[in-house]
């Protein structure tokens, strides 16, 4: 059989426990089959992160930028039990915060739908993606208590040594606490140029929500900065395409989405995007069936599962037990990264395969197959729980 060639290779960054074990076997049972797969591979497994001083991490989304789509496995953020279980050099850095930060992008979050597994708000029909800021605010603060009789007061010094004073409180009534965050025109003027540019890629309309009502000069500025590059840059594309941005107040975006059919993308500042992805990943019904990409404001993304390594599942497969973790966030991962290169380098078999592939994930788990987590949540009447293995070659037999 003729497999579909490639271009330009993908970045490949492998990574850690049952992801990587699947991410093996997705190559092996459903890709490497019908493409000749083209990948500029890296390895971000802790060992490698660790004999690399983590500089492997750093070159896989230097290579992310250079030639724009990147597919990734989860990979172990080290932690103190990390550092003993790996004999690690260092409690190395999260390899996503690492990549979002050479990146400078947004990531984006989408449930994928099934028939049998409902979400939890009845008039949801498509899926919402979440766009979350990932700068500053509240992630980035500055924080103190107050003794009685203390005072606060903000204080702006500008390029010349002026200072401009504000007070915040006088605590002379009782003790407390106050807080200072910033964020910075630059970033915010990213954040909206990706959800832009996404909302034109996946032709969606964008919602953009935050509190200018309350915060007049903050949260304001938000607003502002959207607005005006939306003018600028934007609203021509969107108008073409017929999708619309609007933005509103955060309490009647959240009232909104509940009341919606979905299919549209939803920006939120980096603390409500924190809360309502949680939201969103579970009244979609499961954190194994959500996608992630982030993608930076030069236009290039990297696809992913939402999910971490599965490590409970990964030391039962070490022992030899049988395990049945779901794999469709990892392949939609891979298909959303074949999609992409195959819609930048004009390959309209590669795009079909990814298609094809989807199709097929949902196909399985519709018509009954389906790992033990969707079994626990699905409402279908004839239904079978496979394991991990025999989930993907049941959908290499669909994809057949
Ligand atoms: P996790 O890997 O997401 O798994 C937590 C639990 O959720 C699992 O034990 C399992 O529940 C269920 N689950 C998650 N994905 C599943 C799947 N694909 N199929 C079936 N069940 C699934 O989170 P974690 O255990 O907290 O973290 C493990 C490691 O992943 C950590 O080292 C963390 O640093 C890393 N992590 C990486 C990323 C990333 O790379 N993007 C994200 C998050 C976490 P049951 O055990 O009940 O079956
Ligand atoms: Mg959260």
């Amino acid at each position: 059989m003729d497999r579909i060639q490639m271009k330009t290779p993908l970045v490949e960054m492998d990574g850690d426990e049952m992801t990587r074990v699947i991410w093996q076997w997705i190559k092996d049972v459903l890709i490497l089959p019908h493409v000749e797969l083209k990948t500029e591979y890296y390895d971000l497994g802790l060992k490698n992160r660790n004999e690399t001083d983590d500089r492997v991490t750093v070159e896989s989304a230097e290579a992310a930028l250079r030639l724009g789509v990147a597919v990734k496995c989860a990979t172990i953020t080290p932690n103190a039990a990390r550092v003993k279980e790996y004999g690690l050099k260092e409690m190395w850095k999260s390899p996503n915060g690492t990549i979002r930060a050479i990146m400078d992008g947004t990531v984006f979050r989408a449930p994928i739908l099934v028939k049998g597994i409902e979400p939890y708000i009845p008039t949801w029909k498509k899926p919402i993606t979440i766009a979350r800021h990932a700068y500053g605010d509240v992630y980035k603060n500055t924080e103190s208590t107050v003794p009685k009789g203390g005072r606060a007061e903000l204080v702006v010094t500008d390029a010349e040594g002026n200072e401009t004073r504000q007070l915040i409180h006088d605590f002379s009534a009782s003790p407390g606490i106050v807080q200072g965050i910033h964020n910075l025109d630059s970033s915010i003027e990213s954040f909206a140029r990706c959800a832009f540019r996404y909302a034109i890629d996946t032709k969606q309309n964008l919602w953009f929500a935050a509190k200018d009502t309350i915060s007049k000069t903050y949260d304001h500025h938000f607003k502002d900065v959207w607005a005006d590059l939306y003018e600028r840059e934007y609203r021509e594309a969107f108008e073409k395409l017929g999708i619309e941005y609007f933005y509103t107040l955060i309490d009647d975006a959240v009232a909104r989405v509940v009341r919606s059919e979905g299919g549209f993308i939803w920006a939120c500042k980096n603390y409500d995007g924190d809360v309502m992805s949680d939201m969103l990943a579970t009244a979609y019904g499961s954190l194994a069936m959500m996608t992630s990409v982030l993608v930076s404001p030069t236009g290039a993304y990297e696809y992913e599962a939402a999910h971490g390594t599965v490590q409970r599942h990964y030391y039962k497969y070490l022992n030899g037990e049988e395990t049945s973790t779901n794999s469709v966030a990892t392949i939609y991962a891979w298909t959303g990264a074949l999609r992409k290169r195959g819609e930048l380098d004009g390959l309209p078999d590669l795009i079909a395969f990814a298609d094809r592939l989807e199709d097929a994930c949902v196909k399985t788990i519709e018509e009954g197959t389906m790992t033990g987590d969707l079994y626990l949540l699905s409402k279908l009447p004839a239904k079978k729980k496979v394991n991990t293995r025999e989930f993907l070659e049941a959908v290499a037999e669909k994809l057949a």
